[in-house]
């Protein structure tokens, strides 16, 4: 496998009066599988479409290896790509499809089929090759797309959403499997998802978009526990937003001062970020008075619900056998685990 690195160097690709992709930058190491999470609209199927070859960017360069391949027609680029839809060929067997690249690369019969057939027990699906399409499961058809893909040894994958039509269960496997196979062959992948557990689940780095530009690019956890604006920390994850006064640099959680990370503003009405896990449900006395709403068992651990008395709902995640006595209705005490915290003005 001759895996490449990727550059995306100030792409802009405007539809309308829509900024889709806007000086947008990213790089993508070789052999390194890399995310774009954001919401809706932000511009990832953009930018995946944009190294395919299949829109074409209106300033920017688009480089694999140092080599610029911006004006490269698409089918000329050595990608494999797995979309949302199968898109497998219903008339050709699961081996014929695997081959399908390998034959338009005007490779030979016998050497086609022995690749599609290393491929599909790459992917549990040997015993299948001679089926039709309709024939499989929604996860065993996108498993041939994958092999699909794999097959002629592309230089960067390019998967688009390509879980999003497959139940939980099956979704959770076929990522694990993509991941495996991914970091077995060695292959740069970028792959675009909505759904975040499935970007930090299989990922070296997640990048979070937010209208056309990249916020922030890290390893999921830098991600998760130090976000770089207050966009990606209220966009990735659950994070409490608690009204308080800012004054000196630190803010006031449940009667506790910790310091404030951001200090955008030195004086005045501020949120304090904080995640689910950072904050303690307890009897024990306290300033920060609350009344539980809800309690969701969730296996090890416990979501519990709560209101303040100035209306603010306040989400915990606390271990189940610590929170096991804790019932819908009780009167108790928040408790801030952290000393330092993330806030906004906004
Ligand atoms: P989603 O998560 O909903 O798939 P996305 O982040 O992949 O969204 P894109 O599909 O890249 O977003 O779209 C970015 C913006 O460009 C959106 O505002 C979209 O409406 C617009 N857009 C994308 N393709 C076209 C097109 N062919 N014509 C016009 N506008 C487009």
């Amino acid at each position: 496998m001759s895996s490449k690195s990727l550059s995306l160097r100030n792409i802009s690709k405007r539809f309308g009066t829509v900024n889709a992709l806007d000086n947008f930058n990213l790089e993508v190491g070789v052999g390194e599988l890399v995310a774009l999470l954001g919401p809706s609209g932000c511009g990832k199927t953009t930018a995946l479409r944009v190294v395919a070859g299949l829109e074409q960017q209106d300033n920017g360069l688009v480089m694999v290896s140092g080599k610029d391949i911006s004006d490269m027609p698409a089918h000329q680029r050595n990608m494999g790509m797995v979309f949302q839809a199968y898109s497998l060929f219903p008339n050709l067997t699961v081996e014929e499809n695997v081959a399908f690249g390998l034959h338009m690369r005007k490779v030979n019969k016998h050497l086609r089929l022995k690749k599609a057939r290393e491929l599909l027990e790459l992917v549990g699906l040997d015993s299948h090759n001679k089926r039709f399409t309709h024939q499989l499961s929604g996860g065993q058809q996108q498993r041939v797309a994958l092999a699909r893909a794999l097959a002629f040894e592309p230089e960067i994958l390019l998967l688009d959403e390509p879980l999003s039509a497959l139940d939980a269960q099956v979704r959770v496997n076929l990522r694990e499997e993509i991941r495996r196979l991914q970091l077995s062959l060695g292959t740069t992948t970028l792959f675009v998802t909505h759904d975040q557990e499935e970007a930090m689940a299989v990922s070296d780095r997640v990048g979070v978009m937010n209208h056309g530009v990249l916020e922030q690019i890290d390893s999921p956890d830098t991600l998760y526990n130090k976000p770089s604006s207050t966009f990606v920390a209220s966009f990735v994850g659950t994070m409490n937003r608690i009204p308080t006064q800012i004054s000196n640099g630190m803010v006031e959680i449940f009667g506790i001062k910790v310091v404030a990370l951001k200090r955008g503003q030195e004086s005045g009405n501020v949120y304090a970020l904080v995640r689910p896990e950072s904050i303690e449900v307890s009897r024990v006395a306290g300033a920060g008075h609350a009344k539980i709403i809800t309690r969701s068992f969730m296996g090890a651990s416990s979501l519990i619900i709560c209101q303040t008395p100035d209306g603010s709902v306040i989400q915990a995640l606390m271990p189940s056998h610590y929170s096991g006595d804790l019932h819908p209705g009780e009167e108790v005490n928040l408790h801030i685990t952290l000393n330092e915290v993330l806030v906004s003005n906004v």
